[in-house]
Protein backbone atom coordinates (compact mmCIF):
# COMPACT_ATOMS: atom_id res chain seq x y z
CA UNK A 1 0.00 0.00 0.00
CA UNK A 2 1.47 3.43 -0.78
CA UNK A 3 0.30 6.95 -0.80
CA UNK A 4 1.30 8.92 -3.89
CA UNK A 5 0.75 13.14 -3.18
CA UNK A 6 1.12 15.04 -6.70
CA UNK A 7 -0.16 18.64 -7.33
CA UNK A 8 -0.26 20.57 -10.40
CA UNK A 9 -1.66 24.53 -10.38
CA UNK A 10 -3.97 26.52 -12.89
CA UNK A 11 -5.33 30.28 -13.26
CA UNK A 12 -8.90 30.72 -12.77
CA UNK A 13 -11.21 33.82 -14.25
CA UNK A 14 -13.12 33.70 -10.50
CA UNK A 15 -16.92 34.40 -10.69
CA UNK A 16 -18.16 30.60 -11.15
CA UNK A 17 -15.47 29.60 -13.64
CA UNK A 18 -15.37 25.86 -14.33
CA UNK A 19 -12.70 23.91 -15.23
CA UNK A 20 -12.16 20.64 -16.91
CA UNK A 21 -8.96 18.81 -14.57
CA UNK A 22 -9.80 15.34 -15.69
CA UNK A 23 -6.78 15.19 -17.91
CA UNK A 24 -4.20 16.31 -14.78
CA UNK A 25 -5.98 14.09 -13.00
CA UNK A 26 -5.27 11.31 -15.38
CA UNK A 27 -1.61 12.40 -15.63
CA UNK A 28 -0.86 12.34 -11.90
CA UNK A 29 -2.44 8.81 -11.53
CA UNK A 30 -0.10 7.48 -14.79
CA UNK A 31 2.72 9.05 -12.94
CA UNK A 32 2.04 7.56 -9.29
CA UNK A 33 2.38 4.03 -11.30
CA UNK A 34 -0.39 2.31 -8.60
CA UNK A 35 -2.37 -0.35 -10.26
CA UNK A 36 -5.89 -0.15 -7.59
CA UNK A 37 -6.84 2.01 -4.90
CA UNK A 38 -9.25 5.54 -4.76
CA UNK A 39 -7.65 8.94 -5.79
CA UNK A 40 -8.77 12.05 -3.94
CA UNK A 41 -8.29 15.35 -5.74
CA UNK A 42 -8.71 18.04 -3.37
CA UNK A 43 -8.53 21.73 -3.32
CA UNK A 44 -7.13 24.16 -0.53
CA UNK A 45 -9.16 27.19 0.09
CA UNK A 46 -12.65 28.33 0.63
CA UNK A 47 -13.79 30.21 -2.21
CA UNK A 48 -13.56 26.59 -4.85
CA UNK A 49 -15.38 23.45 -4.95
CA UNK A 50 -14.21 20.33 -6.94
CA UNK A 51 -17.39 18.21 -8.30
CA UNK A 52 -17.98 16.35 -11.15
CA UNK A 53 -20.67 16.76 -14.16
CA UNK A 54 -20.35 16.36 -18.07
CA UNK A 55 -18.44 19.00 -19.14
CA UNK A 56 -20.34 20.67 -22.50
CA UNK A 57 -21.39 23.93 -23.21
CA UNK A 58 -24.77 23.75 -21.89
CA UNK A 59 -23.86 22.65 -18.53
CA UNK A 60 -21.62 25.70 -18.13
CA UNK A 61 -24.62 27.42 -18.33
CA UNK A 62 -26.51 25.64 -15.85
CA UNK A 63 -24.46 24.91 -13.27
CA UNK A 64 -23.92 29.14 -12.71
CA UNK A 65 -27.59 29.24 -13.44
CA UNK A 66 -28.51 27.00 -10.52
CA UNK A 67 -25.86 28.48 -8.22
CA UNK A 68 -27.27 32.15 -9.22
CA UNK A 69 -31.19 30.98 -8.30
CA UNK A 70 -29.64 29.30 -4.94
CA UNK A 71 -26.97 31.53 -3.57
CA UNK A 72 -27.26 34.77 -5.62
CA UNK A 73 -24.12 36.88 -5.71
CA UNK A 74 -25.92 40.06 -4.43
CA UNK A 75 -27.77 38.95 -2.14
CA UNK A 76 -26.48 40.05 1.48
CA UNK A 77 -24.40 37.73 3.91
CA UNK A 78 -23.19 38.59 6.90
CA UNK A 79 -19.88 37.64 5.60
CA UNK A 80 -19.26 40.65 3.87
CA UNK A 81 -20.42 42.60 6.96
CA UNK A 82 -17.50 41.13 8.09
CA UNK A 83 -14.72 41.32 6.10
CA UNK A 84 -16.00 43.30 2.88
CA UNK A 85 -14.53 41.33 0.59
CA UNK A 86 -17.54 40.49 -1.40
CA UNK A 87 -17.49 37.28 -1.64
CA UNK A 88 -20.08 35.63 0.97
CA UNK A 89 -21.86 33.87 -1.94
CA UNK A 90 -18.13 32.22 -2.92
CA UNK A 91 -17.86 30.70 0.65
CA UNK A 92 -21.92 29.58 0.90
CA UNK A 93 -21.55 27.78 -2.60
CA UNK A 94 -18.61 26.39 -1.60
CA UNK A 95 -20.12 24.70 1.64
CA UNK A 96 -22.95 23.12 -1.00
CA UNK A 97 -20.07 21.42 -3.70
CA UNK A 98 -17.56 20.80 -1.21
CA UNK A 99 -13.95 20.63 -1.96
CA UNK A 100 -12.76 17.52 -2.89
CA UNK A 101 -13.77 14.89 -5.00
CA UNK A 102 -12.84 10.77 -4.42
CA UNK A 103 -12.88 8.53 -7.65
CA UNK A 104 -11.87 4.70 -7.64
CA UNK A 105 -9.62 3.03 -10.02
CA UNK A 106 -8.70 -0.34 -11.05
CA UNK A 107 -6.00 -1.33 -13.07
CA UNK A 108 -4.39 2.26 -13.00
CA UNK A 109 -7.64 3.95 -14.68
CA UNK A 110 -10.17 5.79 -12.90
CA UNK A 111 -13.79 4.37 -13.01
CA UNK A 112 -15.61 7.23 -14.40
CA UNK A 113 -18.11 7.67 -16.79
CA UNK A 114 -17.66 8.52 -20.24
CA UNK A 115 -19.24 12.05 -19.73
CA UNK A 116 -18.26 11.99 -16.65
CA UNK A 117 -15.63 14.44 -15.77
CA UNK A 118 -13.96 15.70 -12.76
CA UNK A 119 -14.44 19.80 -12.58
CA UNK A 120 -12.59 23.19 -10.79
CA UNK A 121 -15.41 25.81 -9.99
CA UNK A 122 -13.86 28.55 -8.35
CA UNK A 123 -16.76 30.91 -7.36
CA UNK A 124 -14.40 33.55 -6.11
CA UNK A 125 -15.33 37.47 -6.97
CA UNK A 126 -11.29 37.34 -8.61
CA UNK A 127 -8.99 35.73 -10.81
CA UNK A 128 -6.74 32.99 -8.66
CA UNK A 129 -3.94 30.88 -8.94
CA UNK A 130 -5.14 27.86 -7.97
CA UNK A 131 -3.32 24.37 -6.34
CA UNK A 132 -4.94 21.36 -7.13
CA UNK A 133 -3.95 18.31 -4.99
CA UNK A 134 -4.15 14.98 -5.92
CA UNK A 135 -3.42 11.87 -3.32
CA UNK A 136 -3.65 8.17 -4.64
CA UNK A 137 -3.73 5.81 -1.76
CA UNK A 138 -3.52 2.07 -2.92
CA UNK A 139 -0.75 -0.49 -4.43
ZN1 LIG B 1 -14.49 35.97 2.06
Amino acid sequence: MSVITKSFSLKTKGDTDIIDITGQVINALKEARLSNGIVTVFVPGSTAGITTTEYEPGMLKDLPDLFEKLIPKDDSYHHNLTWGDGNGYAHVRVALVKSFFTVPFVDGEMILGTWQQIILIDFDNRRRQRQIVVQMIGE
